[in-house]
């Protein structure tokens, strides 16, 4: 580490910063935020920058910097965008005992400015060590969306109400109380107006003291592929008493819309950096959730026990004897075939049907696939999208016919569901061209009602 991350105390103390143009104007946006005293010093000042001095936000002295003008400050800023003039002004502040930082120079820079992502009192800096602004934005972007804007307030508010949490046991009770707080029914508190927000905190804390020896349990719910009209009874209910929702990526707002208004939402696919949560800390967090005294819902898309890493979350659960139920949904496959009129299984074409995974953790996935290859077969692939030219490929290779259909729906139930119909031996590269951006399945052996039947009309005209 080349560089030590602190947080500077700067109430009441001085910042100095030289120059009037663009870079001055960045820097002082930022530090504006700051309780500190600013003082410009430049013989030509921006429009804005004179409108802060005259809000009050800041003092101009309007020639070029000289010695003395640094004294007693805590910071200093050089940002003439003139290396020469930078270097001199620099000089001065740092024989006057200021920390030093020239704006894009990072080399003679003391300190350097972080991506600052701000939900103050709450602050988070970012700093690459110059190595990877890019980097840093990214990281920005992606805690700028996941922090509520509200947290700041939220944070004041909560400071007040710390003294009345003691009477929860100290560790993870208090810790989920403040979870519950900062990212449940705090940020909806705060939709009425900052005078909901202790109230909210009272009823919270009151729900937190009953639960305290309450036994938890674990639903394992299917959210069904998206619309909300295709969740059971039972998977309602289940989400209406959640005090905590652990969620996949392809779970839709719609359906995490109708969770118990004070439950904890988790994403446990969340892939804010490319890469989502890895199964052992799901298992973990859902275990700790309902070790704590929690009813959790554990929500998976589709079927919980269609590709769904159940087992490994039950086994899990088992070894700390919670109580858990299986609530099944609607698995793609079903919801896609009903999409197209068409059955699964049909009398005289197949009498069974694979659901298979395009790809498991290993990779591409093997299959029978001569027996997949033989007139009338049916197939529902899973998370096929990136491995189609293999499965394309094998089955072609062991004899299967080229024009048998395929179909592929993507965002099955959803407003932007899509149903492309395609043949064997153009699965690729229909599929690529496709550009398929949602989830997708893909059948193999079944085409859409419509099409069969045009088909059948045009082989009868021929
Ligand atoms: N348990 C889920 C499957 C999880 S595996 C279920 O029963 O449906 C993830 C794969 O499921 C995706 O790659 C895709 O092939 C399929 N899938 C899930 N939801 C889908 C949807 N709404 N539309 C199309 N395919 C979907």
């Amino acid at each position: 580490m080349k560089h030590f991350p602190i947080f500077l105390a700067v109430e009441g103390r001085r910042i100095v910063l030289s120059g009037g143009g663009d870079a001055a104007m960045a820097k002082l946006r930022l530090l504006m935020k700051t309780e500190a005293q600013l003082t410009v010093i430049a013989t030509e000042v921006a429009d804005d920058i004179r409108k802060w001095a005259a809000q009050g936000k800041l003092r101009i002295i309007a020639r070029a910097m000289e010695p003395g003008d640094a004294l007693c400050a805590a910071l200093f800023y050089a940002a003439n965008e003139d290396d020469a003039e930078d270097a001199r002004v620099a000089a001065i502040a740092n024989a006057e005992g200021a920390l030093v930082n020239i704006v894009d120079n990072l080399e003679d820079s003391q300190f350097i400015t972080p991506a600052i992502v701000d939900r103050d009192p709450v602050t988070v800096a970012i700093g690459t060590e110059g190595a990877a602004p890019v980097l840093a934005r990214a990281i920005k972007a992606d805690l700028e969306e996941r922090l509520p804007t509200s947290l700041g307030v939220l944070a004041r508010i909560g400071k007040t109400f710390r003294h009345a949490v003691d009477i929860l046991p100290m560790g993870r009770k208090r810790r989920d109380f403040w979870t519950s707080f900062y990212f449940g029914s705090g940020p909806k508190a705060l939709e009425a107006g900052e005078h909901a927000v202790i109230p909210a905190l009272e009823t919270l804390l009151d729900a937190h003291v009953l639960a305290t020896d309450k036994q938890g349990s674990v639903d394992l719910v299917g959210a069904g592929p998206g619309d909300p009209e295709l969740l059971t009874l039972k998977a309602r209910n289940a989400l209406d008493k959640a005090d905590v929702v652990i969620h996949d990526r392809l779970v839709t707002g719609e359906i995490l819309e109708l969770a118990r208004r004070e439950a904890i939402i988790i994403d446990a696919g969340k892939e804010g950096f490319g890469r989502s949560m890895k199964q052992e800390d799901i298992d973990a967090l859902i275990v700790q959730h309902a070790l704590d005294g929690h009813h959790v819902v554990r929500l998976k898309a589709g079927d919980p026990t269609v590709f769904g890493r159940l087992d490994e979350e039950i086994e899990a659960i088992e070894a700390h004897d919670i109580p858990y139920r299986i609530i099944p949904g609607i698995t793609a496959a079903s919801a896609a075939v009903a999409n197209i009129g068409q059955s699964l299984t049909k009398r005289h074409r197949n009498s069974a049907v694979r659901l298979i995974t395009g790809h498991d953790t290993k990779g591409y996935a093997d299959h029978d696939w001569k027996a997949l290859a033989a007139a009338g077969e049916v197939a529902a692939i899973y998370m096929g999208k990136k491995t189609a030219r293999f499965i394309q490929g094998r089955l072609l290779m062991h004899g299967a016919n080229p024009s048998t259909p395929v179909t592929i729906i993507e965002n099955v139930s959803r407003a932007d569901q899509r149903i492309i119909a395609t043949t064997l031996v153009e699965m690729e590269p229909t599929m690529t061209q496709a550009n398929l951006t949602g989830p997708a399945i893909t059948f193999y052996g079944l085409a859409p009602r419509d099409a069969q039947a045009n088909a059948l009309k045009l082989k009868e005209f021929a």
